[in-house]
């Protein structure tokens, strides 16, 4: 095979070839060749030719740092779980395309009116069980036949909202409640 002729300063993205390194070798005895490459930031980063050429990879990695804090400035809460959440539960249900809204909106629970601007939402949280304590916890209605309402939400850990449904009469679910975590792109597609 040919072998891709590189030339010091050669850019590719925000990356500017410093030299050749040490090659690593796959086990299937690949040759991989690796070039000391310098950001535009000043950072200076080891990286595979292949994915520099294949454009996978134009920046020591903070370009794309710099990209989600653009996103975060601009879109404010728009990535925090609480809004996340927010949206899931009105598309859950309010609308009924969505793969949940049998188990919610079909089944009347309701966002509460109180809680239709994010503003008040936010503010309800805070004033009351507060943001949420980490990535275990999802918003839990405490009777499970009410909506999302006032003095009927908390944060529960999976084991907690299962015990809540056993204590609540036994009603169990088909499908794990679960609030799936959206991409970025998901998110930032929907303003
Ligand atoms: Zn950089």
């Amino acid at each position: 095979m040919k072998r891709l002729e590189i030339k010091q300063n050669q850019r590719f993205g925000k990356l500017t070839i410093i030299k050749e390194v040490e090659p690593l070798y796959s086990p299937q005895g690949k040759t991989r060749r690796i070039f000391e490459c310098k950001c535009d930031c000043g950072n200076i980063k080891n990286i595979r030719l292949s994915l520099l050429t294949s454009n996978q990879t134009t920046s020591c990695g903070c370009f794309h740092k710099q990209t989600i804090s653009n996103i975060f400035k601009k879109h404010g809460d728009s990535l925090t779980p609480e809004y996340i959440c927010w949206v899931d539960i009105q598309k859950r249900c309010n609308n009924p395309k969505n793969k949940y809204f049998k188990d919610y909106g079909g089944r009347g629970i309701k966002l509460h009116q109180s809680f239709n601007k994010w503003e008040d939402f936010k503010q309800y949280l805070l004033d009351t069980i507060g943001l949420r304590p980490s990535s275990l916890y999802s918003l839990d209605r405490i009777n499970n036949d009410k909506g999302y309402e006032p003095n009927n939400l908390r944060w529960a850990t999976k084991s907690e909202q299962n015990k809540n449904k056993r204590t609540n009469g036994g009603i169990t679910r088909k499908k794990k409640q679960t609030f799936p975590r959206k991409t970025i792109k998901e998110v930032i597609s929907k303003d």
